[in-house]
């Protein structure tokens, strides 16, 4: 194996020769040195191994409010990375160029778990987190990662679609601290064709999140205009937040930009019927939510308005200036994004 592949748990094989790889319920089946869907995990021998251990596609400091977490160390930085590949196939992709690179093109910087964490507390961050590509994938370097991470007295984030199996989803989430976990559309429609993946593992994910673990749990939506932004989606999608999780669960619901093979031009904010659905968790009794504000034209829009638990009330989300959130917080220190 090479210095970045390390051996993991999850597989098996197959009577036919091949071997199944157990993390993600898109149960890829390889021959030897086949990759899966993700290109990170590939069969060596008789095995599934992680190529991408200690490798990562970038590294910068955001306020944890990029994430989008609102109600996790509010105000504190944390050093975002992500490495690369993705197990989900969305044609919308705001990171494409990360989440479905072959590794060798955007993988051009090691580092150890134990050299991110320093570099997070060398920067003022709280926290680090896994964030420009699902890291379902990287797995075993996100745990190793966290665990580095709370020995210096840090916290660790997980930027997920939740796509994963139960066995894993247990140990992974066990060493991490908060996640937002993207609930991409509340149709399995829209998950097969759009994002090549099943909404019932999504929602198997929230909910053992929210009942099962002390993980600090929110929840975004992409609204993608015609695609998952009808009012009916959007109340089927929120009656099931409210009534399954709770309605203190965050939700974020952020615009839409052209993505990996989605050639919708953009448009902020998204069309006419978008900004109605956007409100509509309102009507559900969902307490706690964050819009984005976008601006096209010269003009500055407002997607959602807000009505928020008490920790964040009267807040209005900004995730491009934060200056809202900044004049609130006066003891905000931001450290400015910035690449190591
Ligand atoms: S983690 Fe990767 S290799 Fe494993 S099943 Fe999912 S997409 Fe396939």
């Amino acid at each position: 194996m090479g210095p970045f592949t390390v051996a993991t748990r999850y597989w098996h094989e197959l009577a036919d020769g091949r071997v199944q790889c157990d993390l993600c319920p898109r149960a890829c089946k390889l021959r030897d040195g086949q990759r899966g869907l993700c290109f990170v995990r590939s069969r060596a021998g008789d095995q599934v191994v992680l190529t991408s251990y200690g490798r990562s596609s970038g590294f910068c400091v955001d306020p944890v409010e990029k994430k989008p977490l609102n109600h996790f160390l509010p105000g504190t930085g944390v050093l975002s990375f992500g490495t690369a590949g993705c197990n989900l196939a969305c044609r919308f992709c705001q990171n494409w160029d990360i989440s479905k690179s072959k590794e060798v093109e955007r993988l051009s910087e090691a580092a150890s778990p134990e050299a991110i964490a320093r570099a997070a507390r060398a920067f003022g961050a709280a926290s680090v987190a896994f964030t420009y590509n699902d890291p379902v994938p990287f797995m075993e370097f996100a745990v190793d990662c966290a665990d580095a991470a709370h020995e210096l007295g840090l916290r660790a984030i997980a930027v997920t679609a939740g796509y994963i199996c139960a066995e894993p989803r247990a140990e992974m989430f066990a060493h991490l601290d908060a996640a937002n976990v993207d609930l991409k559309a509340f149709s399995q429609d829209f998950y097969k064709h759009i994002c090549g993946g099943e909404l019932g593992a999504v929602v198997d994910t929230l909910e053992y999140l929210h009942h099962s673990t002390s993980v600090w749990l929110e929840v975004t939506n992409l609204l993608v205009p015609g695609s998952n932004d009808s009012d009916a989606e959007v109340d089927a999608m929120t009656a099931w937040v409210v009534g399954h999780l709770g309605p203190d669960v965050p939700m974020h619901f952020t615009g839409f930009s052209p993505g990996l093979q989605d050639d919708r031009p953009a448009v902020h904010p998204p069309r006419d019927a978008q900004p109605s659905a956007a409100h509509r968790p309102r009507q559900w009794g969902a307490l706690c939510l964050h819009g984005e504000r976008s601006r096209h034209r010269g003009r500055e829009h407002l997607l959602l308005g807000l009505r928020c638990t008490p920790g964040g009330a009267g807040l209005v989300q900004d995730r491009r200036l934060l200056s809202h959130r900044r004049r609130l917080l006066p003891v905000v220190r931001y450290p400015l994004p910035r690449r190591l």
